[in-house]
């Protein structure tokens, strides 16, 4: 018998027909001798409709409230889920953020969950019953009701398999599993067969939205294995796992993109102690988030800096350094919106020599000219022309060999 926790997006829960399709397939597991405990997400588009109508009233809505409307999207699903299992003569219990004990700090939005305490949760287990507890909601230290932040479910649910000691987390979802590449930019990309947490990570801020970043960090912190696989098919998906020293046996597991930066140039910057500190002071104020920076050797006392920022916060930046550009006494502020990130990412690229040089040569070899450069332990991404992304990636996924499933190592 395992203890197994799964959670079903909104879109496997998105209409009646779904719910009673998904409360099945709980059913069957269920029937195989496994406790389950069930995450939901609300409803598709729930969540978003709720969101516009307190907008109608208000652009800026009071948060706190906010909270308190956004978390009935998932009082709906886990309400009709609990009544279906029901109707099919299975016991089972519905329980709200709040009912599970699911405790969170205080920021509305986006709290962060602190503990749960699982009795409540246990003792429905012990009772025979199916527990279904609400994703993405908990309550505060003053009871009110907070959410996580969007796509929250799936912290919810690794929260809980953590809490449990569950064998697995099962995120259920509209996808197969994690792709060595988006499918829809290159159909040779193919499902793996596991990844571990620091490559799920890059992957995931790189844009692949199986995942919410937050849940992978949960599971990494608390080594809670993610089993990502399709709700509506019995196949095996992708382990998200501790890594194995059998990862290391290729050098690129991945390829990702990211056509949602943008990018600054600082021209003829006093080279001099604190200027990068005040030129950056305005943006970082204004809660940009900063991606990649580069700064060059300096030539005669001067320098050019230059860094990304989210294609969103373009304009509010090019202001905002501009005008601190004059003041520290740089010549010119250049930007550029069409660019896009590639990266190739990989354990593996901690053992494995000549990596870097391998994807610059595969790009040159297309006439793609890289922007900029920047690399961690496991990744390196370049910045390239926007309109040269889907050729890069699907040239980088040719040269580190991904186009064929690898074997099985578990
Ligand atoms: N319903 C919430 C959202 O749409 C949480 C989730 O789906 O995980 O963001
Ligand atoms: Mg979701």
């Amino acid at each position: 018998m395992a203890r197994i926790v799964q959670k079903y997006g909104g879109t496997s829960v998105g209409s009646i027909e779904k719910i009673k399709m998904v409360a099945e397939r709980v059913i069957e597991a269920c029937r195989e001798g496994n406790q389950m405990v069930v995450v939901l997400s609300a409803m598709a588009g729930q969540t978003d409709g709720l969101i516009a109508m307190a907008k109608e009233i208000n652009p800026d809505p009071d948060l706190r409230e906010l909270d308190v409307l956004m978390s009935t999207g998932e009082q709906v699903s886990v309400a009709l889920f609990a009544i279906a299992l029901k109707s099919l003569g299975y016991e089972a219990r519905s329980l709200l953020g709040f009912q599970a004990a699911i405790h969170t700090d205080d920021l509305y939005g986006k709290a962060r969950i602190r503990d749960i305490e699982i009795d409540r949760i246990t003792r429905n287990l012990d009772a025979g019953r199916i527990v279904i507890v609400a994703g993405f909601q908990g309550l505060n230290a003053r009871g009110d009701i907070t959410t996580l932040g969007r796509g929250g479910s799936d912290t919810t649910a690794v929260a809980l398999a953590a809490a449990l000691d569950a064998d697995v987390c099962e995120i259920l979802t509209d996808v197969d599993g994690v792709y060595t590449t988006d499918p829809n930019v290159y159909r040779k990309a193919q499902k793996m067969d596991f990844i571990s947490y620091d490559e799920m990570l890059e992957m995931a801020s790189m844009g692949a939205k199986v995942l919410e970043i937050r849940s992978v960090e949960f599971a990494k912190k608390f080594n809670v294995p993610i089993h990502v696989r399709s709700t509506f098919s019995k196949e095996r998906g992708t382990m998200v796992i501790a890594e194995i020293k059998d990862m290391e046996k290729v050098a690129v597991s991945g390829v990702a993109y990211n056509k949602n930066e943008a990018r600054i140039t600082i021209r003829k910057v006093p080279d001099q102690p604190g200027v990068a500190s005040r030129l950056f002071d305005p943006v970082f104020k204004a809660g940009i988030v900063v991606d990649m920076i580069v700064q060059n050797t300096s030539q005669d006392g001067f320098t050019d800096l230059t860094f990304t920022v989210p294609k969103g916060d373009f304009y509010k930046t090019m202001k905002l350094v501009s005008d601190v550009g004059k003041d520290v006494g740089a010549e010119t502020v250049l930007g550029d919106e069409d660019i896009a990130k590639v990266s190739i990412i990989g354990v593996g690229m901690r053992v494995h020599a000549g990596v870097a040089k391998k994807m610059f040569s595969a790009l040159a070899e297309k006439n793609i000219n890289i922007i900029m450069i920047s690399t961690s332990e496991i990744k390196i991404s370049c910045i390239i022309e926007e309109k040269y992304t889907e050729l890069a990636v699907r040239v980088l996924h040719d040269t580190f060999g991904l186009n064929h499933a690898k074997e099985e190592i578990l």
